[in-house]
């Protein structure tokens, strides 16, 4: 799915493959700057189940662009029963076929960032798919405007009908949306993403482009390092460089990142002036109040849901001004500043996990989720099942991914270094591995697609399980500490900064829809005032840390923040409640995961036993970080802070897995 951009630099991990894989599989130490060939095959994911080869990709591709055009066929005759039933399965086939180029092409050009044909078959693909949606949109028009009576009756007629009906119920949800069909039209060629049918995706704006294009070319002015070294700063080099144990060094590279965007925000905040005004301009020509409520309408989330998250969040701030106040504790200073923000309280554990160790902790650590769970994650941990790539090479894209089309299995991108941080983010991506299986195995393509919010819940729950059964297991001082301020930073980075993130997205589209132009003072202003009030009286604010907004990807890639921190949360109250239910809690949670997207995403929650639109989900996540700080202020205060850690999860930029 739609991933953040993962901006960690892997440096001087010192790594040691001491275990033999399984099976045929040669012992590998991992190098990023080996080329693709030298990792074995064995630990590399498999693209048969999509396409045997490029070459049976590319007549799949001209299949979709011969057949589409026959879909016209059907305009002005789907109030007839047969007929519906017809175009229905032969969009549907051609969507899933469309879905599979697509996902073939991403997974190759993945492995092979910088090779042009992979580069070229992703833009063909997405051509295909395009070309498909704008065949098919009449589909959308006439569904939606069929008398209620005559659907149900259209039903009655077609059996075959029946798999389309919560796709139907989701189109004719929003029937009062669409527009004349000149009027679709236009909106359609503007790139109109409220209605796209692309799987957890959005079709990039002009703008996130032109902000992409920016952050590219832009020439980054020089800083020292810890050891005095002068280093061109770079996005990634922020993220070691703000890790550092010297405050001058973080405080450098920090002021001259915060710089460099003031140097530009201007141009910066047309960029996002510009995404803000598309926004509201889609959301009015249907009629929305808002561009957010627009947004959260096209996955069926009600307004509520996001006020529920800011609100409680808010309510909570004390326990992240207590955490601003350990921080400066445990790191001896008279002030914490942004710069002191991601510097490790502890030390990290001198622990390498090659990747059979990290199989067999993961597999204990999810067996709360039951048998069945654990059958399935076990055949996705053998690399012999294909779904894994496991290691990092030169060309590769950094991060982790999972990627999941309907029909084959899932397919998860790792970059494994062994660390305990790896460790964690195998757990996150096999969550939502597991939950395309569970999906798949369970509905019929239409109903197969899950939206955002559900999404980051089958990731976030599998990390929770796990740090809870780390936790259990670290008897040491030292480990705790460590995995009691692991704990720490991923709550604060993904419950508290996202929920900043959502107040500040809310904000500007609000200003911006009742008339008040977004100048860069205004975005900055907006920014210094809620870091003000998240981090509280004991921060203190530089004079460019309201810049922050400007380089932040999501804010050009809008309203999805927020699914982190719900996602987050939800995660860890469903972990919560299969602790304490056993099995039939777990049950329910996996009746969640196999409902895909048969049902709105509250209600699919609900199966699980959490309610969004209440507080109490986010409340037993800030339970978990007041315990953690309860502990981890037993254990650090007075101790100091020893070594600083090897890797970077989360920052900035936010968690650099999706
Ligand atoms: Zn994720």
């Amino acid at each position: 799915m739609r991933g953040r951009i993962w901006l960690s630099i892997l440096i001087g991990l010192a790594c040691v493959w001491a275990v033999a894989g399984a099976g045929d599989l040669r012992e590998y130490e991992p190098d990023p700057n080996a080329e693709r060939a030298a990792v074995p095959d064995g630990y590399k994911w498999d693209l048969a189940p999509l396409y045997p080869s490029a070459e049976a990709w590319e007549a799949a591709r001209l299949e979709i662009l011969r057949e589409a055009p026959s879909l016209a066929r059907f305009e002005g005759k789907l109030s007839d029963p047969a007929e519906l039933g017809d175009c229905l399965r032969l969009y549907f086939r051609l969507h899933r076929e469309a879905s599979h180029v697509a996902m073939y092409a991403n997974l190759r050009q993945n492995v092979a960032r910088a090779d042009d044909a992979a580069s070229r078959r992703v833009q063909q693909a997405l051509g295909a798919m395009d070309e498909l949606m704008r065949r098919a949109a009449f589909i959308r028009r006439e569904t939606a405007a069929l008398p209620a009576g005559a659907l149900e009756n259209s039903f009655a007629a077609e059996p075959g009908l029946a798999e389309y009906r919560n796709y139907l119920a989701n189109l004719r949800r929003r029937s009062n949306r669409i527009l004349s069909p000149d009027a679709e039209r236009a909106l359609a060629l503007l790139g109109d993403n409220l209605w796209a049918e692309i799987d957890l995706n959005e079709i990039p704006s002009p703008l996130e482009d032109a902000f992409n294009g920016l952050m590219a070319d832009m020439t980054w002015p020089v800083v020292r390092d810890q050891r005095g070294r002068e280093v061109r700063l770079s996005m990634a080099g922020l993220s070691v460089l703000r890790r550092a144990p010297e405050r001058e060094v973080r405080r450098e590279a920090y002021e001259a990142y915060f710089g460099m965007l003031r140097r530009y925000q201007h141009v910066l905040g047309a960029t996002l002036g510009g995404q803000v005004r598309l926004d509201a301009a889609y959301a009015r020509a249907r009629g929305y109040d808002s561009s957010l409520e627009a947004y959260l309408d096209r996955d069926n989330v009600p307004v509520a849901v996001y006020d529920n998250l800011v609100g409680t969040v808010n309510r909570n701030l004390g326990l992240l001004h207590r955490y601003v106040e350990l921080r400066r504790k445990v790191l001896g200073l008279p002030d914490v500043r942004v710069s002191d923000l991601y510097v490790p309280l502890a030390a990290e554990v001198e622990e390498s996990v090659p990747f059979t160790g990290a199989r067999s902790t993961l597999l204990a650590a999810l067996k709360p989720l039951g048998p069945e769970y654990g059958a399935v994650l076990a055949e996705g941990l053998d690399p012999a099942s294909g779904w894994l790539d496991l290691y990092p090479h030169r060309g590769k894209q950094s991060g982790a991914f999972t990627f999941s089309v309907y029909g084959p299995h899932p397919f998860v991108l790792m970059n494994y270094m062994n660390s305990l941080d790896d460790l964690s983010t195998l757990a996150h991506e096999y969550g939502h591995a597991l939950h395309s299986h569970f999906a798949m195995k369970s509905r019929a393509y239409p109903d197969f697609r899950y939206v955002s919010m559900i999404a980051e819940i089958a990731s976030t729950c599998n990390e929770s399980l796990l740090a809870d059964h780390l936790l259990a297991g670290a008897d040491s001082p030292a480990r705790r500490a460590y995995l009691l301020a692991e704990r720490l930073e991923t709550i604060r980075t993904t419950i508290f900064r996202q929920t900043l993130f959502a107040e500040f997205e809310r904000d500007i589209h609000r200003m911006w829809e009742a008339g008040t132009p977004l100048t860069p003072a205004l975005l900055d202003e907006t920014y210094r005032g809620l870091i003000a009030r998240y981090y509280g009286p004991g921060f203190t604010l530089g004079r460019d840390d309201g810049m922050e907004w400007a380089g932040v990807p999501h804010f050009y890639y809008k309203y999805y923040v927020w699914s982190y921190a719900t996602g987050l949360s939800s995660g860890i109250a469903i972990a919560d409640r299969i602790r304490a239910g056993g099995e039939p809690a777990a049950e329910a949670y996996l009746e969640m995961l196999r409902g895909g997207g048969s049902a709105p995403p509250l209600e699919l929650l609900k199966r699980a036993g959490v309610d969004l639109t209440r507080p109490d989900a986010i409340e037993a996540a800030m339970s978990v970080f007041e315990r953690a700080l309860d502990e981890a202020e037993k254990l650090l205060v007075g101790q100091g802070r020893r070594a600083g850690r090897k890797s970077d999860a989360g920052g900035t930029f936010g968690p650099g897995r999706s």
